[in-house]
C-alpha cells in the first residue's frame, strides 16, 4: 500500500510520563504506516528542557511560527517535587505557558463526543468549545494581605501626566486586597482568535464578561470584543454564525438549555472553571481536545489532559494500564487535518477523517478504556488496555484502506 504524502512539514512536540508512552505508540501505530510526512521533532520530555535550559521549548513554538501547524504531547510543570524526582537544574516554567507568550493565542477546548457516551446534561448534543483568554485578571493578579487598619489606593502615573489615584478601601482592621491587569492588544487578539474560530467550525459565537458590576475592566471587554465582531460583521452573517453578548451568570444558565454549536469565549477564570465544568458535564478529560489558535492563523494542537502521572506510575511497576488515548489521537488528526487544509491536500484530510472514524467506531462498538465505561449506554462487557485500544484502533484503521 502507497503512503500517503503530507507535503509541508509538520511540527512534533514530544512529552513526558503516560502520555509520551501513548504518543509513540500512536505514531508507530497509527501515522507511520499510512503517512509519508516530515515531522520536525521537539523533545519537551523533562530531561531534554533541563538538559537544554528550557531552549528546546522556545525552539519548538519558533518552529510552530515558521511552518503554521503542530502538535503536542503533555508535558509536566515541574514543581519543587519534580525538581526533585527528576534532578533539574531548576523547576522550569510551564512549556505551555511559554509557548502561549510566544506565539500569543488563544485555547480552544472541544469535546469529542460518541453516540453511546451521554453528557451528564441531557440537552447537550453537539459539542460546546470553551475559547479562553490565556492573559491576565487573576493570573497575573497582584495581592497584599492587610494586618492593621490602613488605606489603599490605586495609583496611575505616567511622564509628562497628571497622576491618577483612586481610593480602594480604608480598612479598619485586617482584610485582603488584589490588582489585577490586562492590556487591549491581547483581548483584540483574543476575541480575533474566537471569531476565527468560530467561522472555521460554522459555531454560534457567545461572548460573557460581567460589566453590569465592573464597568469599566469586564466592560473593556465587551466593547473590544464587539468591535472586532463588528469588523467581521459581513464574514459571520455569510457563514450564518450568530454572536451574542450575554451577562456570565446568565450565559451559565442558559447553556445548560442548549444543544450546543456554540464557542464559548470567556475570560481567562471563567474559562478556567468553565472548561472544566464542560469537560466534567460532556464526560471524561480523555475525550477532551485542545488548540491553541494564534490571531495570524498558527495552530497548536493537544489533548487537553496532562501527563496522566497515577497511570504512568502503576505503568512503571508492571501494572497493566487502561489509559484513554483518544484526546492524543485527535490531536494528531485535529493536526493533520489542518495541515492538509492549509496544503490543499483532500487526500490527507480525508485520512485524518477515516483515523477519527475508526476511533469512534471502536467506541460506539464497545471498544474501550477503563474511563468511559461508566459513562455509556449500554455498558460494555469489559475494557481495553492503553496499547489494546491503539490496536484495535489501528485494526479498524487497516480495514477501511
Ligand atoms: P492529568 O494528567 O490531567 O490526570 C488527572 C486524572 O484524570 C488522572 O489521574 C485520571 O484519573 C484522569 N485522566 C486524565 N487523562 C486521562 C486519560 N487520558 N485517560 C484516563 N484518565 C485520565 O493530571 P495529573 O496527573 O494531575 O498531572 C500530571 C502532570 O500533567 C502534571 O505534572 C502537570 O504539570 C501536567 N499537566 C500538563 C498539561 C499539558 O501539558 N497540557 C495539562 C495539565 C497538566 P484516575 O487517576 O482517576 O484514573
Ligand atoms: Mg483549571
Amino acid at each position: 500500500m502507497a503512503k500517503i504524502r503530507v507535503e509541508k512539514p509538520l511540527v512534533e512536540i514530544d512529552g513526558d510520563e503516560m502520555t509520551r508512552i501513548i504518543w509513540s505508540m500512536i505514531k508507530e501505530r497509527l501515522i507511520f504506516p499510512f503517512l509519508d510526512i516530515d515531522l520536525k521533532y521537539f523533545d519537551l520530555g523533562l530531561p531534554s528542557r533541563d538538559e537544554t535550559d528550557d531552549r528546546v521549548t522556545a525552539d519548538a513554538a519558533k518552529a510552530i511560527r515558521e511552518y503554521g501547524v503542530g502538535v503536542k504531547c503533555a508535558t509536566i510543570t515541574p514543581d519543587a517535587e519534580r525538581v526533585v524526582e527528576y534532578k533539574l537544574k531548576k523547576a522550569w516554567p510551564s512549556p505551555n505557558g511559554t509557548i502561549r507568550s510566544i506565539l500569543d493565542g488563544t485555547v480552544f477546548r472541544k469535546p469529542i463526543m460518541a453516540k453511546n457516551i451521554s453528557p451528564a446534561v441531557r440537552s447537550w448534543k453537539k459539542p460546546i468549545v470553551i475559547g479562553r483568554h490565556a492573559y491576565g485578571d487573576l493570573y497575573r493578579g497582584i495581592e497584599m494581605k492587610i494586618d492593621s487598619p490602613g488605606r489603599v489606593e490605586l495609583v496611575y502615573t505616567s511622564p509628562g501626566r497628571e497622576e491618577v489615584r483612586l481610593p480602594v478601601h480604608e480598612f479598619q482592621g485586617p482584610g485582603v486586597v488584589m490588582a489585577v491587569h490586562n492590556v487591549e492588544k491581547s483581548i483584540r487578539s483574543f476575541a480575533r482568535s474566537c471569531i476565527n474560530y468560530a467561522l472555521g467550525e460554522k459555531l454560534d459565537l457567545w461572548f460573557s464578561m460581567k460589566d453590569t458590576i465592573s464597568k469599566k475592566y469586564h466592560a473593556f471587554f465587551r466593547e473590544v470584543f464587539a468591535e472586532e465582531v463588528a469588523a467581521r460583521k459581513d464574514d459571520l452573517f455569510r457563514a450564518g454564525v450568530a454572536f451574542r453578548y450575554l451577562l456570565i451568570d446568565d450565559a451559565a444558565a442558559q447553556m445548560m438549555k442548549q444543544d450546543g454549536n456554540i464557542l464559548w469565549a470567556l475570560s481567562n477564570y471563567d474559562g478556567d472553571v468553565f472548561s472544566d465544568v464542560i469537560a466534567a458535564g460532556f464526560g471524561s478529560l480523555g475525550m477532551m481536545t485542545s488548540v491553541l489558535v494564534t490571531p495570524d492563523g498558527k495552530y497548536e494542537f493537544e489533548a487537553a489532559h496532562g501527563t496522566v502521572r497515577r497511570h504512568f506510575y502503576g505503568h512503571l511497576k508492571g501494572d497493566t494500564t487502561s489509559t484513554n488515548s483518544v484526546a492524543c489521537i485527535f490531536a494528531w488528526t485535529g493536526a493533520i487535518r489542518k495541515r492538509a487544509e492549509i496544503d490543499g491536500t483532500p487526500e490527507v484530510a480525508a485520512f485524518g477523517e477515516r483515523i477519527e472514524r475508526a476511533v469512534l467506531d471502536c467506541i460506539e462498538g464497545g471498544i474501550v478504556t477503563k474511563d468511559l465505561v461508566p459513562l455509556m449506554e449500554p455498558r460494555p462487557e469489559g475494557y481495553q488496555t492503553t496499547e489494546g485500544f491503539i490496536d484495535a484502533v489501528a485494526a479498524r484503521l487497516r480495514a477501511t484502506v
